[in-house]
């Protein structure tokens, strides 16, 4: 059905785009989309339209969102696929948008047997298969993460592209066995580095909660490859070039940050 799907994108395009003053409204909103060549944002503008059609941004408890929100939003979305192609985000529709920091509980039971319950406040979520789910006010916030920004809407798709490969681990589809065995390699040593100097009490500029889990640590650390690449680059030399494979984007050639 490959066919069907392009036509239908080429119908979208054709009727569909990004107008001039809408993307300079997003850029001054949104830094770390600057410095992009006239070609690279031809192509994140179609993707964004792309997204707006083939997903379904729904916010609740009385938000309103904008025509330029959800632009942003999608630009946002779109920015870790510009050289990997929508087909990426496959298989779900639903962008939730709650006003603020939402709440959820939370029950796992232990291999006792044993049932843990915990409440979570979030300021996004990403399931497998389901939707993503952001927090309005964490999405406003966005900035540079070296100035402790951070940018929810980069992490909970990252989680999308780690579940594209099955659970999310860090893990994301690689091309080839071998790329694969490489990837755990160089992350499990870059993570393990990471979490050694937090115990060590070293300052670092990735958020803290990247040590929570590989899963994490990989969403936490596209954040900052988009918004922050010299400062990743800087800390986390080997991460930042496994990312570059990954992305086939080298983000700290247009950004000073
Ligand atoms: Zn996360």
């Amino acid at each position: 059905m490959g066919w069907l799907r392009d036509w239908q994108r080429r119908r979208i395009l054709a009727r569909h785009r990004i107008d001039d003053a809408l993307w300079r409204r997003a850029q001054r909103h949104l830094p770390f989309l600057r410095g992009l060549s006239a070609e690279e944002q031809r192509r994140l503008k179609e993707l964004a339209v792309l997204l707006l059609a083939e997903k379904q941004v729904t916010p609740v408890r009385g938000l309103e969102l904008s025509d330029d929100d959800r632009v942003e939003i999608a630009l946002q979305a779109c920015l870790p696929v510009l050289e990997l192609g929508l087909d990426w985000y496959h298989g779900w529709v639903g962008i939730v948008v709650h006003p603020a920091d939402f709440h959820v509980q939370r029950s796992e039971t232990g291999d006792d047997g044993v049932v843990h319950e915990w409440d979570d406040d979030l300021a996004g979520e990403s399931w497998p298969g389901g939707p993503v789910v952001l927090s309005w006010e964490a999405l406003d916030d966005s900035g540079s993460v070296a100035d402790g920004g951070a940018n929810v809407v980069i992490h909970e798709f990252a989680h999308k592209l780690d579940m594209a490969g099955g659970e999310a681990d860090g893990v994301p589809p690689l091309p080839s066995r071998a790329a694969r065995e490489r990837w755990i390699e160089v992350f499990d040593a870059e993570f393990d580095r990471f979490r050694a100097e937090l115990d060590a009490g070293k300052e670092t500029f990735l958020d803290p909660y990247a040590a929570e889990h590989k899963a994490e640590f990989f969403a936490v650390a596209s954040e900052a490859f988009f918004e922050s690449p010299n400062a990743l680059r800087k800390e986390f030399p080997k991460l930042y070039d496994l990312f570059m494979g990954f992305y086939k984007q080298d983000p700290s050639r247009r950004l000073t940050t």
